[in-house]
């Protein structure tokens, strides 16, 4: 499977960069995974918007859905499968009305086998202030996991068990103070969760624009080596 990172930013972009998006590619496939604010311009430096085969929202939060709003301008001769939670309602309602999806509400545990290409994909609900889900791809021998945004989960890291590589929500250093309802995990989080999950590779990713990238790595990194920060428009062959 390659994974194109078409935006790592989370709430907002840098000057330049694009939030929350990943194109997934297998057997000729194109998996749009979210689709945050930028990601539609830079897809069309891949493919036609015409050549996506199946949208995948982790939640309906912007930084992860605002570009869907405009792909409904974009698409003029099929109806797009498009798996999303059911909440909150004014997201999924605006959506499920557009005639150019074919919407299929996501729930927790759900496994969805991807007509034509050997892939399957499974949701894991996280914990985050709306509906959310992580998105595990696994084509029969490689597997990665998409953690979606969430708070530090027992049952995400249960789901992330010996997946090749996890691209994580990776929110906040642990400076920032926490008030007890934030809504991501700390870098360190994100990397206990790969350690303990075994996993055999982190990109961390939903990066804040308020912090050093490398701060982020050096705390990654002090419990999980193996650890790299996503680029965006770089390739990661799984
Ligand atoms: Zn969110």
């Amino acid at each position: 499977m390659k994974i194109t990172i078409l935006g790592k930013y989370g709430p907002y972009p840098k000057s330049g960069g694009a939030t929350t998006s990943y194109l997934v590619e297998e057997q000729g496939k194109k998996f749009l995974l979210d689709a945050g604010t930028g990601s539609l311009s830079r897809i069309q430096m891949i493919c036609s918007l015409e050549e996506i085969d199946a949208v995948f929202l982790t939640h309906l939060h912007s930084d992860h859905c605002s570009d869907l709003f405009i792909l409904r301008y974009a698409l003029k001769k099929k109806k797009l499968p498009l798996f999303l939670p059911r909440t909150p309602e004014a997201e999924y309602r605006l959506l499920d009305a557009c005639s150019c999806f074919d919407t299929t509400v996501l729930s927790d545990g759900m496994e969805i086998q991807m007509p034509d290409a050997e892939v399957k994909v499974s949701f894991c609900r996280t914990i985050h202030p709306v509906e959310c889900y992580a998105a595990k791809f696994e084509n029969g021998s490689r597997s990665f996991v998409f953690s979606g945004d969430s708070r530090y989960s027992e049952k995400l890291t249960a789901f992330c068990e010996g997946t090749d590589v996890l691209l994580c929500d990776s929110g906040f250093l642990s400076s920032q103070k926490d008030t007890g309802s934030l809504p991501h995990m700390y870098v360190k989080e994100a990397a206990e969760t790969a350690r303990k999950a075994n996993v055999g590779k982190l990109l961390l990713t939903h990066i804040n624009p308020i912090y050093e990238e490398e701060a982020l790595l050096c705390e990654a990194r002090e419990r999980f080596e193996n650890t790299q920060i996503v680029e965006e428009m770089k390739q990661y062959f799984i």
